[in-house]
């Protein structure tokens, strides 16, 4: 990889590696995915640690979170996909993801709530008694439940994550570590002009990024194709972007082997039990703490509320771990993907509370399109940056959603 160059004093081809801004979930599922096709890819990573595919809980829960519209049909999409997907990644890492279809039951306090619930045709309904059998020892508040025997989790914290990276390594993905991205240069802005922050698609080409090493060298890299993996800091790198970050708080419970099968995901809290017995209860929503880092009591707090009305017998259970990060979340909670507002930049980012389950579509769909290949059963249309409006894009503020 050529360094230090002015932009356009060289025409890269296309064999030069597609650069992937920010080493998140997202930007190994795609880098994968594009060296897979034999396209090279060079991940550019500021910290793996701050990764949000390091801190989620897994869950693969396109029904259990009532998803509606694109969101869901994509969601679907992925859930589809993610068998055949984690095989891959297990064939070319060998090292095992923690995927298990184990199914996820959503309690309610009356069977209203449960049949308005929106994704309630694609699950089982279940009384009472049903949830007693789905989840022994469900607190007394909860009275129907659905089960979607459909949805799942992966262990992304503990092994997808590991995995995808050593998948990449194998298929000849470049790393660079410590490596933060400070801006990206236009052809325009190498000749000397100012860039709008969002150009019209089309309006102008990506020439450089401009980046600082963990060596604190920093410099200039000539690119013409770059996709944007930033997760929650992607509006840094493009200012009126519409992604914000959604601060999360999660921990961990050591149970028994076996007391729970389902993942039970309740209203503000969700208990997802891996194969060793580990439970792991999230997550708050916090878009006001914006990147505040660190746990609150508050945050801490409302998770063992939650964790008592939905499995009491769980609060005797010795705590493991407390952790948090921060969801890339946008005005409608779906993702952006595709092309974006500079010719070369490409995004798969903003996707909220559902990046683990959506991964394996992301990475198709966005390296299908960079490849130029057909297909995608016209899922991609609905998730284009523009749809907030160019205009509008400016002025959207965290508060105003989720
Ligand atoms: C508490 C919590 C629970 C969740 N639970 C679930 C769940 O159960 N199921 C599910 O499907 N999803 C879940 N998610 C969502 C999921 O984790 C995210 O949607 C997904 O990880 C986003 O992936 P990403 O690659 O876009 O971002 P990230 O994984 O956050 O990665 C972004 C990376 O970009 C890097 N970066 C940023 N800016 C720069 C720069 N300028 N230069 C270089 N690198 C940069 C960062 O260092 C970071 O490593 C959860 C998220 C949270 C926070």
């Amino acid at each position: 990889m050529s360094t230090g160059a002015h932009p356009g004093t060289r025409t890269p081809t296309g064999s030069d590696p597609v650069l992937i801004l920010g080493g998140g979930l997202i930007g190994l599922a795609l880098a994968h995915e594009l060296a897979r096709h034999g396209r090279a890819a060079t991940v550019l990573s500021r910290r793996r640690s701050e990764a949000a595919g390091f801190v989620a809980a897994g869950m693969l829960a396109p029904h259990a979170e009532g998803l509606e519209g694109p969101l869901l049909a994509l969601g679907q999409a992925s859930l589809a996909r993610i068998p055949a997907w984690v095989a891959r990644i297990e064939s070319d890492s060998g090292l095992a993801c923690g995927l298990r279809i184990c199914g996820i039951v959503v309690p309610f306090a009356s069977a209203a709530e449960r049949d308005a619930y929106p994704t309630a045709a694609h699950g089982e309904p279940l009384d009472r008694a049903g949830l007693e059998r789905e989840v022994p020892a469900i607190g007394p508040l909860w009275q129907a439940g659905l089960l979607f025997p459909q949805d799942g989790q992966i262990d992304n914290r503990r092994r997808l994550m590991r995995a995808l990276e050593r998948a990449c390594v194998h298929r000849g993905v470049r790393f660079e570590e410590g490596c933060e991205v400070l801006g990206l240069v236009t052809e325009a802005e190498g000749a000397g002009h100012r860039r709008k922050p969002i150009a019209p698609p089309g309006g102008e080409q990506l020439a450089a990024v401009r980046l600082r090493r963990a060596d604190g060298q920093e410099l200039t890299l000539p690119c013409r194709e770059a996709v944007l993996c930033g997760g929650a800091w992607s509006a840094r790198l493009v200012p009126g972007l519409p992604v914000f970050p959604v601060k999360g708080q999660m921990l961990s419970l050591q149970g028994p082997i076996g007391a729970l099968s389902r993942v039970v995901f309740g209203p503000g809290t969700y208990l997802v039990p891996r194969e060793d017995g580990l439970l792991v209860v999230g997550a708050t929503s916090e878009p006001e703490a914006g990147f505040g880092e660190g746990l609150t009591p508050a945050g801490q707090r409302q998770l063992q509320v939650g964790i008592d009305a939905l499995l009491p017998a769980a609060a005797a259970w010795p705590p493991m771990e407390r952790w948090w990060g921060f969801r890339p979340c946008t005005p409608d909670q779906a993702p952006l993907l595709g092309e974006g507002p500079i010719g070369g930049l490409w995004l798969a980012t903003g996707h909220h509370r559902n990046g683990v389950l959506l991964a394996a579509i992301s990475a198709e769909l966005v390296a299908g399109a960079l490849l130029g290949q057909q297909g995608g059963d016209g899922l991609l249309e609905a998730f284009h940056w523009s749809r907030f409006g160019q205009g509008q894009t400016m002025k959207l503020s965290p508060s105003a959603s989720c």
